[in-house]
């Protein structure tokens, strides 16, 4: 009934859904493009050989260990606009079982102790109502019972966002933007998640902090990865 009334919508084309689908219509689930092989084995972006890193990766030394991302950009972009900026937080669901659909294998590999959701400044968590990130991991922890470690990270100034800035510019705006917080302690490996994946800044920024505090390995998993 109450579906009836407030149908939820797709994640790709924000139609609402018919009964029988779930999460996406049955259109868009026959379209999703993924980010596929050969990609860079560092930072997840595809590169046109095989040959492990990407131009980017080879000439920049990543404090995170490695990352991959779910979607091609052209085809998410503006439905993460929606799940960010709109209040489509019925999309996570969607997405958490996308991502882990996808990269099962990598999660597998890595075998984290904890998934870490990049956070949002205070300023913004009150704006906004919810941090995207968060809705992402907790989807994915219901999926691999890795426990979500929300309360470890507070990001220590609200800084502004990334895509006016060129590759310096991004790292001098991320410098110390993160602060650790208690439980970290007893982390090895964990594993980074957020929407987009950029120049890498904002996960190198936090991975330092998180490795300052101990944690020897830090991955990430994004939902995309700009220019993909
Ligand atoms: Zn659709
Ligand atoms: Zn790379």
């Amino acid at each position: 009934m109450i579906d009836t009334l407030y149908p939820k919508h797709c994640a790709i084309c924000d139609d609402a859904l018919n009964i029988g689908e779930e999460g996406v219509c049955d259109k868009c689930r026959k379209r999703i493009v993924y980010i596929s092989d050969p990609i860079c084995l560092t930072c997840g972006r595809p590169i046109t050989d095989n040959g492990g890193k990407c131009d980017e990766c080879v000439n920049t030394r990543h404090v995170f260990k490695a990352g991959r991302s779910v979607f091609s950009y052209d085809f998410i972009a503006e439905s993460i606009y929606r799940f960010k900026y709109l209040n489509r937080t019925e999309y996570a669901a969607f997405f958490g079982a996308e991502t882990v659909k996808a990269q099962g294998e990598f999660l597998a590999q890595i075998k984290p102790d904890a998934i870490i959701p990049v956070p949002l400044h205070k300023k913004r968590m009150l704006k906004r109502g919810y941090n995207q990130a968060a809705l992402l991991a907790h989807e994915m922890s219901k999926l691999t019972g890795i426990p979500v470690y929300e309360d470890c990270l507070k990001r220590s100034k609200d800084t502004v966002p990334q895509k006016k800035f060129n590759k310096k510019q991004r790292f001098i705006n991320m410098k110390k933007a993160f602060i650790v917080g208690k439980n970290v302690v007893k982390l090895s490996k964990v594993i980074v998640v957020d929407d987009i994946f950029t120049t890498g800044s904002t996960i190198d920024s936090l991975s330092l902090e998180l490795k300052k505090a101990g944690v020897k390995d830090i991955y990430f998993i994004t939902l995309t990865s700009a220019g993909t």
